[in-house]
């Protein structure tokens, strides 16, 4: 049996992607190389002819199996970087999107202190990154899905901030009481006709992206649910589908919250609006 090298493998499974018209190809071929072989980026390039185990070859071919079926990266390794950290994910939650990192930020910029709540929170992604870059924030985070919250507690565990973050399951406000400095929200808000990739379709979780006929419905249950938990002065903080922003004002309106700052994501679309109540 011949035995197969980094350079061989790497060439055969980058055709394989590009063909079938995958364009991240390269990079997937290292990411998942490195992860089924231990080497790291510099092995690749500095000992290309490095004979490659048989079962490090074929959990490598495995992976690529998936990936020609569309399966992301992040979800055949079972871990995504956000703001700079890694988190756990299954298939019981979004795989969290750079996009989201700036509606982050947004909040971030607004708030110095206290108490948030994070509706809907899949992996944790936001409410983790929130008390992990500041230490003067503390908060609940939400999801309707026990797997979900209990990704996202297995994150806050391993990133260090479960002293900080508490895990509720409910839908919107339904099982939440008190008052909070910041409620932010990256909800489910794609319209029940867009059209999606197959690794977004059939990947990530249906409940966490779809936002009802109009994709507007989260904001419609946010919004309301505001009169009850935002604290004085509080604000509210969310994501948006680039093509939104004017309807989420209005709604946000109906429930006497005024828009005071924006943010655009990575491609210069509208991708995190802020209210306040004046
Ligand atoms: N809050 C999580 C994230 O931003 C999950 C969002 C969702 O499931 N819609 O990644």
């Amino acid at each position: 049996m011949t035995t197969e090298t980094l350079a061989g493998l790497m060439a055969a499974a980058r055709k394989q992607l590009s063909e079938a018209g995958i364009e991240t190809a390269s990079l997937d071929v290292r990411l998942l190389l490195q992860a089924a072989t231990g080497f790291a980026h510099e092995d690749l390039i500095v000992m290309p002819n490095t004979a490659i185990e048989p079962r490090a070859a074929v959990l490598f071919k495995a992976y690529i199996a998936r990936r020609l079926n569309h399966e992301p990266v992040s979800r055949i390794l079972g871990t995504r970087e956000f703001y700079g950290r890694p988190f756990a994910v299954s298939p019981a939650v979004l795989d969290p999107r750079p996009d989201t990192e700036v509606v982050v930020e947004l909040a971030l910029k607004h708030m110095r202190a206290g108490r948030f709540i994070d509706l809907g929170t899949g992996s944790g992604a936001i409410a983790i990154t929130l008390c992990a870059e500041n230490p003067h924030l503390e908060g609940i985070a939400t999801d309707v899905s026990p797997e979900a919250l209990s990704i996202a507690a297995e994150n806050a565990n391993t990133l260090g901030v479960s002293n900080r973050l508490q895990f509720i399951q409910s839908n919107w406000f339904e099982q939440i009481e008190g008052q909070f400095d910041l409620i932010i929200s990256n909800p489910p808000y794609i319209k029940r006709a867009e059209n999606l990739p197959p690794e977004v379709k059939n990947f990530d979780p249906h409940l966490a992206l779809f936002g009802g006929e109009d994709g507007l419905n989260s904001y419609r249950a946010i919004a309301s649910g505001a009169a009850a938990r935002l604290a004085q002065g509080g604000l509210i903080v969310v994501e948006i589908g680039h093509d939104q922003a004017a309807k989420v004002v209005e709604i946000s309106k109906l429930c006497d919250l005024m828009l005071f700052d924006r943010v655009a994501d990575l491609g210069g679309r509208d991708r995190g609006l802020a209210f306040r109540r004046p």
